[in-house]
């Protein structure tokens, strides 16, 4: 299996209990739930359905409901669309019905706008330049022409919109993704702490902590990049929007800060869009895609996303297995020597678990040890643990399956679900067995992690080298 985690987007191209099988035996380890489309029946019946495939299957399935936060749509275009030239002059209006004014059913939007904004329409088919700002109108000048249709995405980059991340429709599937269980939660449109800080209230509200993933898209959020990425469990490189709100040139390099800055503290990363863009209607990716993925998993990603591959494309499953191939292939050539030199000098923050999960790391490699095995409760330390990019195998050990399921989205972690210890005799009892009975040759050594006494989560303090 590749160490990268997969995310795999369910859609109409996918959502099929033989597909997802399918899915599952190439590599799939995160399905993702799009509150973009579909309706809550139709959510409700593909979480299920992946539930009892997982189940039959035998596999570990997380599941991460992607909010699709207040998007900014055009009103009506006339019938056919209206073609629009580099020069041309148009008004956008917040009123419907206007003859020679184009309707944008935002008036936060034209009354935060400002002339000098770019508003780009679409994936950027169309964009203008507010050139004038006038009492609850503005006139726009075409810089890219083409063909503007009705309900186009519009997107403002540094216009600073007053309005919650959480629209009134977000709120709604909130509700569903309690009530389903989900694994994470993935929020979009996040500019601050401010928003996660309000998603997070919600879920206490409610007496529930799904993780969430900010999903980077904004160029507020790359400002706040530290702050979010403290504030949140995980981060998204949302590069369908984030292309959009930032110049394509800049995405690269924006790619590997949000990475590191994820790698910096052991919070698990996604690399989202356009990743196999090419296989939603080939069954082979270009040249390109397959370097993308590559880069990103070099770059530190924890985990490499399909969106309309396996949400609508005709090849899910061959998707799935070219992200796992390109993976496995990577992760053969892994610089892993690099990544252990960046332990000595990352590890001066004081944290006993952190510097726990680097020291695992290298006594491991000391004594030849088959696996670190972290035994966990919340799966901390096994992301302490991933962190640092070991090349011996990572496993954690944990009597939860909630934990077993979020450790899906964590780069090189693999788990073993055991009874609950309390005494540390069992803890080491049931892990060695436990990897015995996943293969591990008996009589190997093993660096073995734990905090103690247990059942307390975040407090790891036990390192020990054990013959299996
Ligand atoms: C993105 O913008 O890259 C993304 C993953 O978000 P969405 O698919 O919701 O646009």
């Amino acid at each position: 299996m590749a160490r990268t985690k997969i995310v795999a987007t369910i859609g109409p191209g996918s959502a099929h209990p033989e597909t997802i099988r399918r899915m599952l035996a190439a590599g799939m380890t995160v399905a993702r739930v799009n509150f973009s489309h579909g309706d809550h029946a139709a959510h409700t019946k593909t979480v299920a359905m992946l539930r009892e495939v997982a189940k039959t299957e035998g596999k570990i399935l997380a599941i991460l409901g992607d909010l699709q936060g207040p998007k900014l749509r055009l009103g009506h275009v006339k019938a056919g669309g209206m073609m629009l030239a580099p020069g041309d002059e148009i008004v956008l209006t917040p009123r419907p019905g206007q003859p020679a004014m184009i309707h944008l059913p935002h008036p936060d939007l034209i009354a935060a706008a400002m002339p000098g904004n770019r508003l780009v329409i679409g994936d950027g088919e169309v964009e203008f330049t507010v050139a004038e700002k006038r009492s609850d109108t503005l006139r726009c000048l075409v810089t890219v022409g083409g063909l503007l249709e009705s309900r186009k995405g519009v997107n403002a980059p540094g216009v600073d919109l007053p309005i919650s991340c959480l629209s009134e429709k977000d709120l709604i599937d909130l509700e569903l993704i309690c009530e389903l269980d989900f694994d994470y939660i993935a929020l979009s449109f996040v500019r601050t702490v401010y928003d996660i800080q309000e998603l997070r209230d919600i879920m206490e509200s409610k007496k529930r902590q799904i993780p969430i993933i900010a999903k980077i898209e904004k160029s507020e959020a790359i400002d706040n990049l530290l702050a979010i990425r403290d504030a949140a469990d995980g981060l998204m490189v949302a590069r369908g929007d984030l292309g959009i709100e930032m110049p394509p040139q800049e995405l690269p390099l924006l790619q590997k800060r949000i990475i590191a800055a994820c790698n910096q503290v052991g919070k698990p990363v996604i690399t989202a869009t356009q990743m196999l863009q090419s296989m939603v209607e080939h069954p082979r990716p270009t040249r390109a895609e397959a370097s993308d993925v590559a880069n990103a998993i070099l770059d530190g990603t924890d985990a490499v996303m399909l969106s309309g591959e396996t949400a609508t494309g005709k090849y899910p499953v061959e998707s799935v297995m070219m992200m796992k191939q390109i993976a496995e292939n990577i992760e053969h050539a892994f610089p892993y020597d690099q990544w252990r030199d960046r332990r000595t000098a990352a590890l001066l923050t004081g944290s006993v678990t952190e510097a726990i999960g680097g020291a695992s790391c290298s006594i491991a490699e000391e004594v030849d040890a088959a696996a670190i095995a972290s035994a966990t409760l919340s799966g901390y330390t096994a992301q302490q643990i991933a962190r640092f990019r070991p090349r011996i195998p990572i496993v954690a050990v944990s009597p939860s399956a909630y934990t077993q399921r979020r450790l899906a989205l964590v780069w090189g972690v693999e788990t073993l679900l055991v009874p609950d210890f309390t005494a540390t005799d069992t803890m080491l009892e049931e892990t060695a067995r436990a990897l015995r009975n996943s293969g591990l040759e008996a009589g190997r050594r093993v660096v073995i992690t734990a905090g103690v006494p247990f059942r307390k989560s975040g407090h790891t303090n036990l390192i020990k080298v054990h013959t299996i």
